[in-house]
This record gives C-alpha cells, structure tokens and sequence, in this order.
C-alpha cells in the first residue's frame, strides 16, 4: 500500500466514555466484519477486559475505507490499554501511530484518564480529532465539553466531530476526519528494514504472535530477522494483519501495521519497544526510547491450601510465559508456607493476575500486603532495592529510606473536593495543583506510592460515591521516616505480617492490626499477647485472654450430639491452622488482617 493511503491511529478515552463501542462501529460500518459474525466489543477479547471494561493488552485491526474523495485508504486502529499500569505500552502503541480519536462522553466531559492518555498522544507527537460521543443522551452538552477540551487540554475542539457510537449518528464523519485530518506515515521502503515491536501474546496455534509496525524497509515472510535488544535471530514463518482475525499478507511495507510469527518459543523472549531487523544487512542504530517495563508493586501470593503449591507454580509460571512484565521467585514464609514474591506494572496488573490465577486455575490465594521497592542506603554506603519487609536489614546499618513517589491527578465534583483534600493530606499528599473547569475541580497532589497502594483508590472512591477518577504517574524516589512495623503474637514476630510504614502512622497502623487479630485469633488455654512493634519497642497492644477448660461443658450443658459437633468442628478447622509456636492461627486470620477498611 502506498504510504499516502496509509492511516494509522488510536482512540483514547476515559474509561466508558465508549472507546469499544467506536471501534466496533468502525469495524462494522466498513464491511471489516459482516453483521453476523459482529459480537460486541469485538477488541476486547479477555474475560476480566470485558467484565471490566479494560482493554489490557494493545489490539489492532485494519480497516479499509473507500473515501469521499474516491480513493480507498488503509486504516489501521490500534487500541491502546487504557489504564496507567501499562502506560510504558500504552507509549509504545502511540510511538506506532501517527494520530488519534479523542473521545469524550459529551454528558460527562474530561475526567482524569482522558487527560493522562492524550497527554501521551500529544508526546508522540500526534494529530489529535476530538470526538464528542454520546450526543444522543439528554444530559449531552457538547458545547460545554468543547469548551472544557480546549480550556483543560488547551487543543482546538472547534471541529469537534460529534457522534452516538451506539445509535451510529456521525460515524461516517469519523472515518472522513480520520482520512482528511489524521497524516500519512512517513518511511523508505529502499532503506534497512526497522520496525517496532508494539506488543506480544501467546496463540495456541500460531505460538507467539508479535505485532510489529514498520518504520523503513520491507518484512516478508521467510526473511531472517533479528531483534536489536535481544540479540536473537529468528527466521520468520510468516506476515500477516488482523481485519480482525488473523489474515497472512506476503509483505508488509513502511507505514503498516501487522503480526510476524517466527518459533519464537516464549513472550519473555519479546521486548516490547525493540527494534527488528534484518540479520543481513540491518539497520545500524535502533528505533529511540526502549525501556523494559519494570515492575513497582510487589506482593507475596501463597495459595490458601499449601497442597497446592505446586498448581500454583505451574500457573505462575505459565501467565509470565504471556506477560514480560509479570516478574516473580519463589519466597518461604513460616506463616503461609511456600509461596511466590511477585511483582507487577501496578495495583491493576496485581489485581488482574490475582484473578486469572484464582478464575481460570482455580487457586485460592492468600495475598500479603502490596508492597514499593524502598531504596535502602545503608552505613556502608551502599545501596538495596527492597520490596519485601523480610529483606530490610537491621536500623543499626540503615542511614536512611527513600520511597517512591507520584504525581496524582485527581478529577472531582466540588461537593467532594473537601473529602478528597483530607483524604491525600492524610496520606502524606503534597499538593502541587488546583484548578476548575466548570463544576468539577482539578487537583494535583504529589503522594507516596505506598500509601496508593492499600486502599486509596478504594477510599477515593467511597468518599466521593464513585464520582472521582483518578490517575497517576511516577515521579521519583524521596527521603521519609520509613519504618519496619512487625506483628509478635505471643512474642513471635509473624514475618507475613509485616509491613513498611511511616513513622507518624505506625501507632495507628499497628492498633488497628492488632484489634484485628484479637478478633481472629481463637482463645487458647493461655494468654496470648498481640503486639506491634518497632525494632525493639512496642507501639500497639492487645491481650487474648485464656480460655477457661472444658468449653463444650461450659457453651452447651449435657447435650451430647450439640457438643459431637462442636468437637467435629473443631476438628476440621485445624487442617487450616498454622502453628506459631504454642499458638495456632487460622490461615483466615491472615487474609483478614491483611485486609484494609
Ligand atoms: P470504553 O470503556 O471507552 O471502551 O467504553 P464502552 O465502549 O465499553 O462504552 C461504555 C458504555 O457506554 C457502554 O454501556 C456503551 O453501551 C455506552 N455507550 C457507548 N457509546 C454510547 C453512545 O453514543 N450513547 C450512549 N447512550 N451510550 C453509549
Ligand atoms: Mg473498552
């Protein structure tokens, strides 16, 4: 295809400002699939996108158009993951296009995921078309959310393309807007081939599946081809697009977007951001900007029923066959037996794995609190990357902790600002911004991730009865009073339960902890004393108090079959109880207390 028919771009959008629902009306109105086989939301193809409305993973489809103009273009839509946790992807797939949809529910107006991605439009560099969807609800006030388009984003929204994805009004003017106002792709056919690794997945069939876009040079089927970060070569079984099922093409040129597939054995063998090229005769320097995706939450997942183990490290093992980013080793605990350190993009990525492991394997898990990498300069100079409390060294060689932080942009009716001021305050927010746009206010805080990862989303959200959004980016580590608080029932620390706090908060941190567990943990025929503590000072304390002897005589008198079952009972917790020196502990008392409300 010549380059001048080319158009590549992405539609970006707040979540269910209708993303989806555009690109399947595209797909639709351009005969790309017939309406038979049009199921919908045709993008979004895994179980917990769908029910969530999240697009993970980057799709793409190629959709050719016959124009006003009588010429027929190539129209190739990325869709881009919508969530801040894989924004380096989500930089990556605009770094493969040349423009995007911007598309705002006109009965909604800007929220914060709107401005985080067509922030990362605007630094690839894109021609951006605003669409103003959702015209067909009463509450749509188009003018309105122009307004606030070029007051908020500060782009022209004058030529605004106002459109109802669900009842297909103003389709037609996308996909001439697309043509007319998006540009061509630029590239030299004649020059090395450089072409960029956008994304991979594992098909059953096809094996691993890489989704390229090439800038120069030509890709054809059983060329030699080698990546430019890794080093390995592989000779190519073939090229294709996705118009959207899979359909081999015999090359792919400058400007296109398409798959190759080559036995290669594993995603992690794939880097998104590399730069392919030929084995003979490639290209010298690179595509600009690889960076591998690193993980900043950590968490340990240990599966519930320790037999399980073994499951669990077979479907670990298999999801990071599929996700580079997805990284883990195996960790011991006294408290949860064997188990897995696992790290990930963000709080999203964690929750996402999380329910794939226990979905479709059907693992229940016990997961320990979220965790940052902490940096940790210790008395001899050196440096530790720590993100699991375990890990931290004695105070005596620790100079001092620096965590990561970032900047929170927070999108939130009014009514609610005071509920949200307090809330960032409280979590040691800085606030470095505050702004309106209409009735909605527009704040910027600088908040330590650590704090984010608990529960303030959570907490956002029912403070503001769900009518905040949110988004967040990395700024950088700084310097804090970090502590290790540790849990002691009967004087045994519990490693699970440790956790990394601030100063100030660790006395109300360990109380509420410690309420917890004397809650959980059963009476034994002693006293148990719960307590929280750093390095050696206690800053929280419960008691259990004994239990008196013979408790089924004392509950249930005489009845013989009431106190069979009691017993019975009894019994059969056990098998879920860990033991910690003389006290036992059911493994719910972990999840529980690990739990925040
Ligand atoms: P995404 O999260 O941006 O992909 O949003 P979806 O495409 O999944 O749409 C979110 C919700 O808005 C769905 O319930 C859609 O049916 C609905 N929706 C999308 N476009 C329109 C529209 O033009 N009008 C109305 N009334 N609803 C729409
Ligand atoms: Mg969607």
């Amino acid at each position: 295809t010549e380059l001048s028919q080319i158009r590549n771009f992405s539609i970006v959008a707040h979540i269910d400002h209708g993303k989806s629902t555009l690109a399947d009306r595209l797909i639709q109105s351009t005969g790309t699939v017939q309406d038979r086989e049009m199921k919908e939301q045709l993008l979004d193809s895994m179980d917990i996108e769908r029910e969530r409305g999240i697009t993970i993973k980057a799709q793409t489809v190629r959709i050719d158009y016959r124009a006003a103009d009588g010429q027929d273009y190539v129209l190739n839509l990325i869709d881009t993951p919508g969530h801040v946790d894989f924004a380096y992807e989500v930089s990556r797939s605009m770094k493969a296009v040349e423009g995007s949809l911007l598309v705002v529910d006109a009965s909604q107006g800007v929220e914060a995921q709107t401005l985080a991605n067509v922030y990362q439009a605007i630094e690839a560099d894109h021609e951006i078309v605003p669409v103003l969807n959702k015209i067909d609800l009463p509450a749509a006030e188009p003018e309105r959310v122009k307004e606030q388009i070029e007051d908020v984003i500060g782009i022209d929204a004058s030529d605004a393309v106002e459109i109802s994805a669900k009842t297909g009004l103003g389709i037609g003017d996308v996909l001439e807007a697309i043509v007319t106002r998006l540009p061509a792709p630029k590239g030299n056919a004649d020059a090395p081939l450089k072409a960029m690794l956008v994304d991979s997945w594992y098909d059953a069939y096809l094996g691993v599946v890489v989704l390229v876009r090439v800038m120069d040079g030509v890709l054809k089927k059983s060329d030699r081809i080698r990546m430019m970060q890794t080093g390995a070569v592989y000779p190519v079984d073939r090229v294709g697009v996705f118009k959207p099922g899979m359909l081999p093409v015999d090359r792919l040129g400058p400007g296109e977007l398409g798959f190759l597939t080559a036995s290669i054995k594993q995603v992690r063998d794939t880097r998104v951001g590399d730069t392919i090229t030929h084995e003979k005769k490639g290209a010298e320097t690179p595509l600009p900007g690889f960076q591998p995706a690193q993980p900043v939450v950590f968490c340990g997942l240990f599966p519930v029923d320790s037999a399980e183990f073994e499951d669990l490290r077979d479907a670990i093992e298999k999801l990071a066959l599929n996700d580079a980013s997805f990284s883990y080793e195996m960790e011991t605990s006294a408290a949860l037996g064997f188990g897995f350190r696992c790290g990930f993009l963000g709080l999203l990525h964690l929750e996402v794995i999380r329910d794939r492991l226990e979905r479709e394997y059907g693992i229940d898990l016990i997961t320990t609190a979220p965790s940052v990498i902490y940096h940790v300069y210790k008395t001899d100079g050196t440096m530790i990357e720590m993100h699991n409390p375990a890990d931290m060294p004695e105070a005596v060689h620790v100079d001092r902790i620096e965590e990561p932080r970032i900047k929170a942009t927070i999108l939130v009716p009014d009514d609610y600002l005071g509920d949200v001021l307090k809330l960032c305050q409280d979590r040691r927010g800085i606030q470095l911004d505050l702004t309106y746009a209409g009735s909605r206010a527009m704040v910027v805080y600088d908040l330590p991730l650590n704090e984010v990862v608990f529960d303030f989303y959570d907490r956002l959200k029912s403070v503001t009865k769900g009518y905040a959004s949110f988004d967040y980016q990395m700024i950088g580590y700084a310097q804090d009073q970090l502590v290790k608080m540790q849990i002691l029932v009967n004087d045994e620390p519990v490693d699970a339960l440790s956790v990394m706090v601030h100063r100030a908060r660790a006395e109300a941190r360990g109380r509420v902890m410690c309420a917890k567990l004397k809650e959980l943990i059963p009476q034994h025929m002693f006293k148990i004393p719960i307590q929280a503590a750093i390095g050696g000072r206690i800053i929280a304390r419960e008691t259990i108090s004994a239990l008196r002897k013979d408790v089924t005589a004392k509950c249930y008198g005489g009845d013989v079959t009431r106190k069979k079952k009691l017993l019975e009972k009894q019994k059969a917790g056990k098998k879920k109880m860990r033991q910690f020196g003389r006290v036992e502990i059911p493994q719910s008392a972990f999840i529980n207390a690990l739990k925040m409300d």
